[in-house]
């Protein structure tokens, strides 16, 4: 559009988009299906240049987004359906290993089949941002919003991109973790040290029949022990990743070390070899990591994804919640735009939306969960006591000692370690379960009650 003098050239459209990841991609998407003008500004040459590798998507984007979710047919998906822990000791060698395929207990059919579907981001993202531009919204590659726009009054009224051009409309922020609007729109100031971790990874490629016979649809590991803080090591199709994290606040040591004696452990050398897989990228990336987001509006402005700090305060997934905010907030934008409303009171209405979902439920024991990691699983001190335990109970089915000798042996050693053990699950495991059942824990007093009835008494036990 060719500026005349004194005119401010402005490009006008319902919907400013900032970011094409997921989040970005399903707002463009949804608002341009409600029939709304929408543009995506993407920093990248495409969506998921930028982005971590790869990453696991979960069952609930399928009951959320069926009609799309269902043709994803991309070169690196691989299904997984098995997950598996390993426990290490101070070696490094396992020491246990648990192993879980999906509960029935599951309500939606989904994730009666498969726990994730593993995908490279650089064509996940790409290919949701191909669906966005179907529907009808505008996709601007290789442009960087640099700041937001204010009308003389000081409210904003749009983006402005690193070319200093102009665009008008409702903001939709899903800039991710460093956020660009959220800071300058005000609504947040950054994250602090505990609220976002770096996370570290390699990307290693292998070839598919070795994948396919060594891992299979088992394509979910997680690794814990003394040696590193828990490391997840995800299975696509053709490679795979291994990655940890930190929350900065909890930073002590270059956390690629921790990762480099992670690959280097007999175990994980051992399948690294086997696969025939080599290192082909390190990243290194921001990932929020909140007990509970804060505010996500202002007039005329939403933040979604990890802009709004959604990822799960459980186990930092934050793909389907970056797409299912992208989706309430593009509905909002299209109450707004029916209403001629773009007041805060407006936008406001995206945040209680959010609250009152699936996705707010995710945060009410956002705190238990975070201080669950931190004090476990990342804890390489206290993490070898728990595995230990685990492994111990394990035993009381192998044969080495008779089976009553080692039960005794178990508990006399879980008495022991209790001084230990008990303030670990009073400050750890304990309030996240007083936190998340809906009936006071002393509800389950009858069933407290039949154990003790079926214990066998002392003076009743057999003798021969
Ligand atoms: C290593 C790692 C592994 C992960 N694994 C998983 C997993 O297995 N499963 C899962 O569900 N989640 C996972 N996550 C979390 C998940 O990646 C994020 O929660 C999700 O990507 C958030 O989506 P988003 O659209 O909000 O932001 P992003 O995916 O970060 O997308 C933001 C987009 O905005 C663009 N952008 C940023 N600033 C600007 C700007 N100023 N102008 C224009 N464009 C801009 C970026 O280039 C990017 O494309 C992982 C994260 C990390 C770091």
């Amino acid at each position: 559009m060719k500026k005349s003098k004194g005119e401010i050239n402005l490009e006008k459209y319902d919907v400013l988009i900032v970011g094409g990841g997921p989040g970005g991609s399903i707002a463009g998407k949804i608002a341009a299906e409600n029939g709304l003008k929408a543009v995506i500004f993407e920093r990248g040459k495409n969506s998921g240049e930028k982005n971590a590798s790869g990453v696991g998507l979960t069952p609930k984007i399928w009951r959320d987004f069926p009609e799309f979710m269902k043709k994803m047919d991309l070169p690196s998906q691989r299904v997984a359906r098995m997950c598996t822990a390993h426990l290490t000791d101070e070696k490094g060698e396992i020491i246990s290993e648990l192993a879980w395929t999906p509960s029935k207990l599951n309500t939606y059919k989904e994730a009666r089949e498969f726990m994730t579907v593993m995908v490279y981001r650089s064509q996940f993202d790409k290919w949701l941002s191909e669906l966005a531009v179907e529907a009808g919204a505008e996709l601007k590659t290789s442009t960087l919003i640099m700041d937001v726009l204010r009308d003389d009054r000081g409210k904003i009224i749009g983006v402005v991109d690193e070319s200093g051009n102009k665009y008008q409309g409702i903001v939709i922020a899903a800039d991710g973790a460093m956020s660009t609007i959220a800071h300058k729109s005000g609504i947040r100031s950054k994250f602090g040290p505990f609220d976002t971790t770096l996370v570290v990874n390699y990307d290693f490629e292998a070839p598919v029949d070795k994948i396919d016979d060594i891992i299979g649809d088992n394509a979910l590991h997680t690794w814990f022990g003394p040696l590193y803080p828990g490391v997840y090591h995800f299975f696509k199709k053709d490679g795979f990743h291994i990655g940890l994290g930190q929350w900065f606040g909890s930073i002590t040591k270059n956390l690629r070390t921790y990762l480099d004696t992670c690959i280097r452990s007999p175990p994980v050398a051992k399948m690294i070899k086997r696969l025939h897989a080599k290192p082909r990228e390190f990243h290194a990336h921001m990932l929020p990591w909140l007990q509970y987001p804060f505010k996500t509006f202002a007039e005329n402005v939403m933040l979604v994804g990890d802009a709004a700090g959604f990822p799960c305060p459980l186990e930092a997934e934050g793909i389907w919640h970056a797409m299912y905010s992208g989706k309430l907030a593009a509905l909002n934008a299209k109450e707004a735009i029916d209403n001629s409303d773009t007041s805060a009171e407006q936008m406001k209405k995206y945040e209680l939306a959010w609250q009152d979902s699936p996705l707010g439920e995710e945060f009410a024991a956002g705190k238990e969960f975070q201080e669950f990691w931190a004090g476990l699983p990342f804890n390489t001190e206290k993490i070898g006591i728990m595995n230990d335990l685990v492994n111990d109970a394990l035993n009381l089915f192998t044969g080495a000692t008779s089976h009553i000798e080692m039960s005794r042996m178990f508990f006399r050693h879980l008495r022991d370690e209790a001084p230990e053990l008990v303030p670990l699950m009073r400050k750890y495991t304990l309030p996240y379960l007083g936190r998340i059942m809906e009936e006071e824990l002393t509800d389950y007093s009858p069933l407290m009650g039949i154990l003790d009835k079926m214990l066998p008494k002392k003076d009743k036990r057999r003798k021969n």
